[in-house]
């Protein structure tokens, strides 16, 4: 259709007399920080006009989740919040939240046989003491990350403008043409090309891949970026929990309808008109009974990838692939109740610590953490993140006096938490058909909370997007409007 035979239609729904009556009915799978990213977004696009069914399996929060350990709650999943995260920023002040810092103790570097790197409790000394053992590679990395995170922000802007991207490649060139590049090298090649040491790669580099991805430094190099980054200053979460924003941007949204229902199917329904619709096939956890509702549009929110808990029977397209053939990386975060054996891992006293060889080490990280209100106090609560099963043993040579939590108290909690990364290409697609799309298609970038909420935003514009244009599609055919040849001149216009 040619742009002027929509103008008419373009002017009406500015002055918001017509589009009132076409609500468009929107499903969205998934509960987590992108499914209610992706409910806001969209209800702020469609300024009201819409109906959303959101379902979830399990509970708000997904990947946001907190356990309770006496009296107090920890953080048990995604944690840690970068200060230039905007949505993020922008949601905690929407919604009147506040920020906590993390557990601000020293951190030491472990390889299984000793510390290698150990933070002091003098900044000045600890910044002597990595220029004694890195030179000044560290301040040149943090240099060129914070330039990868300047280009990286030219997301917010573009989305600002209204643009929006089918495919992880386009919304990665959007921000640099170099950037899709990333995700064919790999971290450790990337920055040895750049002519970084092997030390600081096998050490620093490492522990920070290992602490937020359980992956090495063969990931591919924008996940990498992103995880040191991520090893920046003024880090902070909510104060109460991350899952706090999911819950309140979902149950504050009076436009959002919660089906606490598990997705099964989803049935792709052509009709005669552009639009299509789409059936869901939905339960609740406890019944065998097959409910159906259909939609104008339907927004994933949940990883697909074949090792999932709740897996979903696509029917009727004409294309069925819209499932990735990676996996997902399993991560088990174990909390006790105990004190550190410093010199189990050559120290002298209590610290952090980051393995920069989980095959050697067994464990990824191990941290003493605030409450989810940001204190500490006496409880001596240490997260750790491994990527087995951790057996009371192997805790006995850490720590003494330890209690671990039941399992059926899920004390221990098996994440699938985030794309196993490597080399090689995934094409992931944020749109998989007309009016269906997948939010989480952007964790084959880089899997963290501000990137599920820019992948909400980026669908609910593709969603936008497409509903606006086959909806003045359909007016303009109903009301008969002559289409001119798309080649006319536009002088001749
Ligand atoms: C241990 C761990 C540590 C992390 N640390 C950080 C961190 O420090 N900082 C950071 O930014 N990120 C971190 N992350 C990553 C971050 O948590 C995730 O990227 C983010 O929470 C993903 O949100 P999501 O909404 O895209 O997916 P999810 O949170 O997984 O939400 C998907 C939801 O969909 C539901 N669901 C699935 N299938 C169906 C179905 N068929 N029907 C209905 N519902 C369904 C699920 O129950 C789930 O609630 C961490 C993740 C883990 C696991």
């Amino acid at each position: 259709m040619a742009w002027y035979t929509i103008l008419p239609f373009i002017l009406i729904i500015k002055e918001g007399t017509c589009f009132q009556s076409f609500k468009p009915d929107i499903a969205i799978i998934g509960g987590g920080i992108g499914g209610a990213a992706s409910s806001h977004f969209l209800t702020e696009l469609f300024k009201n006009n819409l109906k959303i069914d959101l379902y979830e399996a399990k509970s708000i929060g997904g990947r946001l989740a907190t356990v309770k350990i006496d009296d107090n709650e920890f953080e048990a999943g995604g944690s840690i919040i970068h200060p230039q995260n905007k949505y993020m920023q922008e949601f905690v002040k929407l919604l009147g939240l506040e920020h906590v810092s993390p557990n601000g103790k020293r951190t030491s570097i472990w390889n299984g046989n000793e510390i290698v790197f150990e933070e002091s409790n003098w900044k000045i000394l600890s910044l002597a003491k990595l220029i004694y053992r890195y030179g000044i590679q560290p301040f040149t990395l943090n240099r060129h990350v914070t330039s990868v995170i300047n280009d990286f922000e030219k997301i917010y802007h573009l989305q600002d403008a209204g643009e929006s991207f089918t495919n992880i490649t386009s919304l990665l060139l959007a921000m640099n043409t170099k950037f899709p590049k990333l995700l064919q090298k790999s971290i450790k090649d990337y920055l040895e090309n750049l002519g970084y040491s092997e030390k600081l790669i096998n050490e620093i580099v490492e522990a920070t891949v290992v602490v937020d991805y359980g992956q090495d430094v063969n990931v591919q190099s924008f996940v990498g970026l992103v995880s040191l980054a991520a090893a920046g200053f003024n880090l902070w979460s909510v104060k109460g929990g991350n899952k706090k924003v999911p819950e309140h941007l979902i149950y504050r949204n009076k436009y959002v309808n919660v089906v606490p229902s598990c997705v099964i199917k989803i049935v792709n329904i052509p009709t005669n008109s552009t639009q299509n619709l789409y059936e869901v096939h939905y339960r609740n956890q406890d019944s065998t009974i097959i409910m159906k509702a259909v939609y104008d549009i339907v927004i994933l929110a949940i990883p697909l990838t074949h090792d999932q808990e709740f897996p979903i029977i696509f029917e009727g397209f004409p294309r069925n692939d819209f499932y990735n053939q990676g996996k997902y990386h399993e991560t088990v975060a174990t909390f006790v109740k105990a004190n550190l054996k410093p010199y189990h891992f050559g120290l002298e006293e209590e610290s952090n610590i980051l393995s920069c060889d989980p095959n050697k080490t067994v464990i990824s990280s191990l941290g003493r953490i605030n409450s989810i209100e940001g204190t500490i106090g006496n409880s001596k609560i240490w997260k750790i993140f491994s990527n087995k099963h951790l057996n009371s043993a192997i805790l006995n040579e850490m720590f003494s006096n330890f209690k671990m939590f039941k399992i059926q108290e899920t004390k221990q909690i098996v994440w699938k938490a985030y794309p196993e990364y490597s080399t090689e290409i995934r094409e992931a697609k944020f749109k998989l058909h007309d009016a269906l799309y997948h939010v989480n298609a952007i964790e084959w970038i880089a899997s963290a909370m501000e990137m599920s909420a820019i992948s909400g935003r980026n669908v609910a514009l593709l969603a936008h997007n497409d509903f606006l244009t086959k909806f003045l599609f359909e007016e303009s055919k109903q009301m008969n409007i002559p289409e001119v040849p798309e080649s006319t001149p536009s002088s001749e216009l």
